[in-house]
Formats: C-alpha cells, sequence, structure tokens
C-alpha cells in the first residue's frame, strides 16, 4: 500500500484536506469585487472542493476547479450535483505546475491549503499569466505570525516546507511576482483543529481497523497526531495566512 493511497482514503471523504473554513473563504472573498455570471474562477489544487461549493453558492461566477487527484473529483461533483451547482462548477484533472488555460482569462485565481506543493513564489508567479489584467488571486499559505520562534517548531516546518516565512516576507514575494497586496488575515482555531484535525482524528480509529492495523497506516495515522499535537502547541507562532492581491 502506498503513501499516496492511504493520503486519499484518510482525506477524500472530509469536506475539506487542509484547515479553512467557510467563513475564512467569504472574508476572502469580501476582499474582491462582486462577480457576476460571465466572471470566471480557477480553483487550484481544490480538493474535495469545500471552498469551491463555498464559492459557487455564494457569487454567480463560473467555476473552474482543479486537482491532480481524480478521487478528491468524484468528491466534488458529487457535492455539486447535490447543492444543485453542477453547471456552474467543472472539475478537471490537472498539475498545478502543468495548467493548460488560455492566458488572461481568469477573472480570480483560487487557492486554499495547496499552493505549498509546488512552492509560494513558483504557484505565484506560473499562475499570474492566466489571470486577466487587474484580476485578484487568493491564497492561503503557511506562515510564521512572529519573528522569532521556539527551535522545535522551526526544526519541524523548515524540514516539512522550507519556504514557510514570516507575513512581511510573504507580501514582499507578492509584490515581487507582480501583485499588489489587498488584504491578509490568518485562520482561526476552528480551521485547523474543528474543520480539520479533529474530524481525521476522530476517523482515526476506523481507519486504522480497516488496515488492520498494518504498519505502515498506524505511522501515517501518527503523523498526523504529532502535527496536530503540535498545532495545540505552537499555534502562537504559525498558522494559515490567507493572502488576497491584485495583479499589477
Ligand atoms: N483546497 C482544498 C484541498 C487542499 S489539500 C482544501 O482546502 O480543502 C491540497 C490539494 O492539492 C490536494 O487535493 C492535492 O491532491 C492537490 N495537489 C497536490 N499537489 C498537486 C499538484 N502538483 N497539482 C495539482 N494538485 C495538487
Amino acid at each position: 500500500m502506498d503513501l499516496l493511497e492511504l493520503i486519499i482514503e484518510y482525506h477524500k471523504d472530509n469536506e475539506r484536506q487542509g484547515p479553512g473554513s467557510e467563513e475564512a473563504t467569504l472574508k476572502a472573498l469580501s476582499y474582491i469585487p462582486q462577480l457576476n455570471e460571465k466572471s470566471k474562477v480557477l480553483d487550484i489544487g481544490c480538493g474535495s472542493g469545500g471552498q469551491t461549493i463555498t464559492l459557487a453558492k455564494n457569487t454567480a461566477a463560473q467555476i473552474t476547479a482543479v486537482d491532480m487527484l481524480p478521487q478528491f473529483l468524484d468528491q466534488l461533483q458529487n457535492n455539486a450535483k447535490e447543492n444543485n451547482l453542477i453547471n456552474r462548477i467543472t472539475t478537471k484533472e490537472m498539475l498545478m505546475d502543468g495548467l493548460t488555460f488560455d492566458e488572461n482569462y481568469f477573472d480570480v485565481i483560487w487557492s486554499e491549503g495547496a499552493i505549498y506543493n509546488i512552492g509560494f513564489e513558483k504557484g505565484l508567479s506560473l499562475w499570474r499569466k492566466y489571470l486577466k489584467a487587474n484580476g485578484y488571486i487568493a491564497v492561503s499559505e503557511i506562515s510564521w505570525l512572529t519573528d522569532t520562534r521556539p527551535e522545535e517548531i522551526e526544526q519541524y516546518w523548515v524540514n516539512a516546507y522550507s519556504e514557510i516565512d514570516t507575513i512581511e516576507n510573504k507580501l514582499s514575494v507578492i509584490e515581487k511576482c507582480g501583485y499588489t497586496s489587498v488584504a491578509h488575515f490568518a485562520l482561526d482555531d476552528k480551521c485547523w483543529i474543528d474543520n480539520y484535525y479533529q474530524p481525521l482524528l476522530e476517523n482515526a480509529e476506523a481507519f486504522l481497523k480497516k488496515y488492520n492495523y498494518a504498519d505502515e497506516v498506524k505511522e501515517f495515522v501518527e503523523a498526523g497526531k504529532v502535527e496536530a499535537d503540535l498545532y495545540n502547541r505552537f499555534k502562537d507562532y504559525y498558522s494559515y495566512v490567507f493572502y488576497i492581491a491584485k495583479k499589477k
């Protein structure tokens, strides 16, 4: 059983595959001028599409949602059907560093908890050309909330994602990549605990059982617990931060 299969099985039935909330999505959306039925939104690394559904329910826009995993896209399709949103959400299996859209096409690019897969700077640079002039981007990215932090958490994150940085430095990257920053805010506890770690931890026992408590599955679940524990101990020092910016 490979790690990717475990990741898919552990996460696919959840509403989201990373920290976030309907409130946070709506708050980010509030900084973007109102979208109409002609507006085109691209949701990158959409997962099972928690935020895609929120965007579709709260705008009139046409949304294209892309992810590399068809299992997550299937879940989003089901959710879109249940919510009667199938005519405004199109899913596409695609790599985020291999997008095949026309340039200057989208009014808004959205990406929650996903850009780190190719790196913040690379993602912002690569995706810019798909935005129309004055288009908006809204991305959430793990960031340091303070200038200094305990060694234990510094080590963990630098090892897990070396591009983690302070909000100030992330804002510089945004400018450097050809955008003007509009707003930013950190995700709250509910996004991390209630909506992300809690559902995973609640499912841990059933998940272990399903795989007959195989060692590699135990290790996988354990790594998730370690991450949740680190969050509880060090949440004053880091969070996902939502960055909203406009194409220069
Ligand atoms: N936006 C969703 C999912 C975040 S998890 C949410 O907030 O709930 C990150 C997502 O990025 C996963 O669905 C994963 O399949 C996808 N992903 C990871 N690397 C990718 C890549 N290179 N190209 C496209 N999608 C990728």
